[in-house]
């Protein structure tokens, strides 16, 4: 099994279609991204010893035409993809190459030479910019026969935050992304040949993960001009190109609908799909979105321990108008079996609110490099989410809340503990503690507590500097609050519930 047939299966089949766009321009066919992922796979030739892991190629990139070959390539090579987040600090990105080891990094013009500056001299070499001659050179050898790989061989290592601050690697399989891929197909929507995806999300997560289903089905792959997100360029795009589809985190689906307000626009004629998903999205602003949109919505729910793929709610479940369902995630995927458990590991009755678990064959194969997050996560076959819910007695799933108090800011996840840590380098900070404040706009924002050190004082501005030093933009604190002491309980544990209280009664 490989992800690669599903690409040589559609380039057989619609060899001169149009497969990959930059905009509304054309930039390659079927035949042509099917022969340059060839030739990349034949640069990058036959790999390590049997027994080995399969090799890395790690993406560093704002979203790009290029991710297809790249993808694709290394798939026909029989090595595995490890998309970075590009928003990441270099420094930050430098401690993920360090932990997949790739044999090469492929980094865009923008990014390439922060990533130079950081990685260790040995690792810049292993650095290739997207786009230079030196990138063109490798699509010159000669095209490879495609890598017979296994289901269980590794094909995408998928890089999430880990709460002690090191990003953890979830190994993500042919056959988890190709269970992931065939339940796409089977719930979430109908594509054919005359249907597009427009990557206004990160390839390098949601938007990505969903490139194995449009490429089976011959649908265009769309990257906006932009690289990333601009309401006004996306419904452009919704007009110029048939049959759109897309995958977009709630915030950015309030931004389109306020711009198609503002600008009195109508709906645009090529959307087909939206499917939202990866942090709450509000009753209200789902319903605001359907009047704007009408039936286009389909939510998902997952992670990247099962990537896209736990629950789903349907496009008819979203004409309902009911509010309970529109406030769930749906109901399990198919393939997929879901259960809430209490902290015994038993089922919960419908209703009461347990950890979300689940088990199916999208399910990752552990945590690269690490055995004790994997014994941690996948117990008994069943991987534990971290997530809290509750099942209804037709196994409509509600979240409730996170248990691992991950911040989800515009689509984007933040740990608490590595702001928290970045916060504890400066000299003048005693303790911090970092909650998420919902907002409006972006569904929470980050706010720190500091307890400053004896003796000393420390600005707001001199610790947002310090922050972007050392972290990426979109996790810094956007509110400060200077205490004397951090409300504790009687193991220790700061008690961040008080904490997002006097929070919630300063805003009142
Ligand atoms: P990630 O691994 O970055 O995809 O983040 C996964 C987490 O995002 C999940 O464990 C949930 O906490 C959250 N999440 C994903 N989808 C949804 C959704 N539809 N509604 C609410 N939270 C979600």
């Amino acid at each position: 099994m490989n992800l690669f047939t599903l690409l040589e299966r559609t380039a057989r089949r619609w060899p001169q279609a149009g497969a990959v766009f930059s905009g509304t321009q054309c930039l390659q066919s079927w035949a042509r991204l099917h022969e340059r992922a060839l030739r990349l796979a034949g640069a990058l030739g036959a790999g390590g010893d049997p027994g080995d892991p399969p090799r890395r190629v790690a993406i560093a990139s704002e979203n790009c035409p290029e991710y297809l070959e790249l993808m694709f390539g290394a798939w026909a090579a029989g090595a595995a993809v490890a998309p970075l987040n590009y928003k990441l600090h270099p420094r930050e990105m430098a401690d993920i190459a360090s932990d997949a080891e790739p044999s090469l990094l492929f980094a865009s013009k923008t990014l390439a030479p922060g990533l130079r500056d950081t990685l260790p001299p040995a690792w810049s070499k292993h650095v290739v910019t997207i786009g230079s001659a030196e990138y063109e050179a490798l699509f010159r050898s000669a095209p490879a026969l495609p890598r017979d790989t296994r289901p269980e061989t590794l094909a995408w290592l998928f890089y999430t935050s880990g709460t002690t601050g090191r990003s953890k690697g979830a190994m993500l399989t042919h056959r988890n992304l190709m269970a992931s891929t065939l339940s796409h197909l089977a719930d979430v929507e109908a594509i054919d040949e005359g249907c597009s995806q427009i990557h206004a999300a990160p390839m390098s997560h949601g938007s990505g993960l969903y490139i194995p289903a449009y490429v089976a089905r011959g649908a265009r792959q769309v990257i906006p001009a932009s690289a990333g997100f601009e309401p006004g360029a996306f419904l452009d795009l919704c007009d110029a190109h048939p049959g759109c589809g897309a995958f977009l985190a709630p915030t950015m689906v309030q931004r389109l609908r306020v711009t198609v307000e503002a600008a009195g626009r109508g709906r645009p004629r090529g959307l087909r799909t939206i499917i939202y998903g990866g942090g709450p999205m509000y009753v209200e602003e789902l319903n605001k979105s359907l009047a704007a949109f009408g039936q286009v919505f389909v939510q998902i729910y997952g992670q990247g321990e099962s990537p896209m793929t736990i629950t789903w709610l349907r496009r008819a479940d979203h004409a309902l108008g009911n509010a309970a369902l529109l406030g769930s995630v749906g109901t399990a995927r198919t393939g997929m079996r879901v259960r809430v458990v209490g902290e015994d590991g038993r089922d919960l009755p419908a209703g009461a609110t347990g950890e979300v678990i689940c088990q199916g064959d999208a399910v990752m194969a552990g945590y690269w490099r690490n055995p004790e997050a994997t014994a941690e996560t996948l117990r008994d076959g069943w991987l534990h989410t971290g997530d809290m819910g509750s099942l209804d007695e037709h196994g409509y799933l509600t979240l409730r809340d996170r248990s691992k108090d991950v911040i989800i800011s515009g689509g984007s996840n933040i740990y608490p503990r590595e702001v928290e840590e970045a916060l504890l380098a400066h000299h003048a900070v005693a303790e911090a503690c970092v909650v998420g404040i919902p907002d409006a706009e972006w569904g929470e924002t980050v706010a720190a507590f500091v307890v400053t050190t004896a003796g000393k004082t420390v600005s707001e501005r001199e610790l947002d500097a310090h922050c972007l030093n050392r972290i990426a933009r979109f996790k810094r604190p956007k509110r400060y609050v200077f205490i004397d002491a951090l409300p504790k309980n009687s193991y220790g544990k700061v008690l961040k519930r008080v904490l997002r209280e006097r929070l919630a009664i300063q805003d009142t």
